[in-house]
């Protein structure tokens, strides 16, 4: 039997929206998936234990509705007290409830002359930030970074005149995403000073970087972080993040999240992970170790590669496009990234996966190098 559909009951703002693109999901394990930023290495044997004793007729019931014990852990782990904590499904939960929380939708789609509705960040990087700023109906105010992807300076932002230091909302990637450069922590305090609303800084990738921005949360009362168990704890499918800040700007996420908003197994599995952290550590020597390497590789066969403080490595390949490269790259059973907006067209974002993953992309990498050099 059809189902007859129509659009007619759908608000106008939903209609006219598209949902965010997230990487594929290859249903056939047999590729190398370098695609969206997951860690190589499983979770550590003690997490899994956690899990699965906590498998059973438990299930019937109602996980912790504030995520309790894991914000303790949590605020034990940063040093702060448990109000200052906030749990989503993934920290994609928390960029959307700092939308709603903090950004006045624009009224019958009109700017105001401050910066009420502006949600702002800098471009490229997470694609989702546009994303959230068209579903909450808010003016998205995207600020082109110099081509080397560094943090223009707070005289660069008012000589270029497009900056809002009155936005409601700034979300800013450090280490960014799909650059892959980390920003100093002294640049990023220099900005928040300038900024009169919310700064939030998206720490996904944070622990493959130098440095973390950890400290500006305690210096200013409108900065928050969010992190993340999915790229370095391996906690992806579980979709555990977190947001780290003042305890009001905290409990405004909390009146607007679901009641429920954080599943039990995840709040178990996050809570394992904080405490075998050393297992955690030691794959990231292990990724920081694999990724200088293929950096070095690449630029020998050519490729340009982008500094990169995290798991992944932007990089433009030599002899054909990019969507051409990742094309090639899949016929041989490797999934990288590429995305269609022009300032990264030319580039393809790989995931730095395990040694042997690693050693086959190269192989593949150059065997494909000599090809499109002879043709
Ligand atoms: C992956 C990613 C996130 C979201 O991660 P979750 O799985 O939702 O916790 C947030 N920000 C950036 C920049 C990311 O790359």
């Amino acid at each position: 039997m059809a189902i007859r559909s129509s659009n007619k009951w759908v608000r106008p703002l939903v209609q006219t929206l598209h949902a965010y693109v997230p990487g594929e999901q290859p249903a056939t394990r047999r590729l190398i998936k370098l695609n969206t930023n997951e860690n190589p290495y499983p979770p550590s044997p003690k997490v899994l234990r956690a899990i699965k004793q906590a498998v059973d007729g438990r299930l019937r019931l109602y996980p912790s509705p504030d995520a309790r014990a894991l914000r303790e852990a949590l605020a034990e782990y940063h040093g702060c007290g448990v109000e200052n904590i906030a749990v989503g499904n993934g920290s994609d939960e928390i960029l959307a409830l700092a939308t709603r929380a903090f950004v006045e939708p624009l009224s019958s789609g009109r700017p105001a002359d401050d910066g009420r509705s502006v949600i702002q960040y800098f471009w490229p990087s997470y694609s989702l930030y546009p994303v959230l700023t068209a579903i909450h109906g808010a003016q998205s105010n995207p600020v082109p970074l110099p081509p080397d992807f560094s943090l223009p300076t707070i005289a660069q932002l008012r000589r270029q005149k497009q900056w809002r230091f009155d936005a409601a909302l700034t979300y800013i990637t450090t280490p960014n995403a799909p650059g892959g450069r980390g920003y100093p922590t002294s640049e990023l305090a220099a900005l928040c000073r300038a900024q009169k609303g919310v700064v939030l800084l998206d720490e996904a990738y944070v622990d493959f970087a130098r440095e973390n921005a950890e400290s500006l949360v305690r210096r200013f009362p409108h900065v928050l972080i969010s992190r993340t168990f999915s790229k370095a704890y391996s906690l992806c499918f579980q979709r555990i993040g977190y947001c780290v800040g003042p305890e009001s700007l905290i409990n405004a996420l909390h009146r607007i999240r679901d009641s429920y908003n954080v599943n039990g197994l995840g709040q178990v599995a996050a809570e394992a992970t904080l405490k075998d952290l050393p297992y955690y550590r030691r794959g990231f020597e292990h990724i920081l170790r694999t990724r200088q390497r293929v950096a070095d590789s690449l630029s020998e066969l050519g490729w340009s590669v982008y500094p990169s403080d995290t798991n992944f490595l932007l990089a433009v390949p030599p002899g054909r496009p990019a969507s051409e490269w990742q094309e090639a790259l899949r016929k041989e059973r490797i999934v990288v990234r590429w995305f269609s907006a022009p300032e990264i067209s030319r580039a393809l974002r790989i995931t730095v996966g395990s040694e042997p993953e690693m050693e086959e992309f190269l192989r593949v990498t150059s065997k494909l190098c000599k090809r499109f050099a002879q043709s």
